[in-house]
């Protein structure tokens, strides 16, 4: 029900998990984040309250597995992305939690919406030999997303943010339903790519970092600057750049406004 996501210099984790507190007001039943450390992916979901996440985040901090000395944790990440949910398909559990990852483990996603052919789509993925681990509607865009950028990476196209915009491009050629999505790619650290139809998502522009949420309450206390996003249209941020395309690929632009309400 809510969507946060950062790109930047500080750490990631605290930023998006403020601001999912942010956006508590919405209602939810689960709360996930996923966060890029080095060239890392690291995941984090739990059903209930934001607390009950904040509490197996803060027990992996203590754990000295996870941070024996020179291994990353998720509090190292400086780009990332979190989500309340409000389950539509699927009960609100655990594994129904966002983010929603692609078996190898590289490619997150975070949805707010519907995905209205989910069970066509997840169909075609299944006789592919793909195995989903969830009941809900968005695990079939974090596969597809994952296909697709195992598709272009195939054909040689370069990695890099350029290349999980076309991949999130492809994706949403796909779906029917109202959506916004982000993604992160273990393999490009530095950049979310949002994307959004028929549900919000609006773009906050900092000084070397920049946000995305679907409420601007989610990042108010760190910029007064932001852009909405218009139907059909994919966002990438990375630090120093927010970059607006349409559903064909097209250069496209928001609509830039100030925040001028208290906080
Ligand atoms: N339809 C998705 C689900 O049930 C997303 C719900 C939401 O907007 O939080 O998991």
């Amino acid at each position: 029900c809510g969507i946060v996501g950062y790109a930047g210099s500080r750490p990631a984790l605290g930023i998006v998990l403020d601001g999912l507190r942010r956006l508590e007001y919405r209602g939810y039943d689960s709360a996930g984040v996923a966060i890029v450390c080095d060239d890392e992916l690291l995941t984090e979901k739990k059903a209930g309250k934001l607390a009950n996440l904040e509490k197996v985040l803060a027990e992996r901090a203590t754990d000295p597995s996870s941070c024996a000395a020179g291994t990353v944790g998720i509090a190292d990440g400086n780009t990332g992305i979190g989500h309340t949910r409000w389950a539509t398909h699927g009960g609100p559990t655990d594994r129904n939690a966002h983010p929603h990852l692609a078996p190898d483990n590289r490619v997150a996603v975070i949805h707010n919406g519907i995905i209205e052919n989910f069970a066509k789509l997840r169909g075609e993925l299944e006789a592919d030999g793909v195995q989903f681990t969830s009941d809900t509607d968005s695990e079939c865009a974090a596969h597809l997303l994952s296909a697709v950028l195992a598709e272009l990476r195939a054909a040689g196209e370069p990695d890099g943010p350029q290349l999980l915009v076309a991949a999130m491009r492809a994706v949403c050629q796909r779906l029917e339903g109202a959506f916004t999505l982000l993604a992160v790619d273990a393999a490009v650290p530095g950049a979310v790519v949002g994307a959004r139809r028929n549900s919000p998502l609006v773009v906050g522009r900092g000084d070397g970092e920049n946000y995305l949420a679907s409420d601007v309450a989610a990042f108010i206390e760190h910029t007064r600057e932001a852009v909405e996003l218009g139907q059909d249209q994919i966002v990438l941020i990375t630090g120093d750049t927010i970059e607006i395309t349409d559903f064909t690929g097209r250069p496209a632009s928001g609509k830039d406004f100030h925040i001028d309400w208290d906080a």
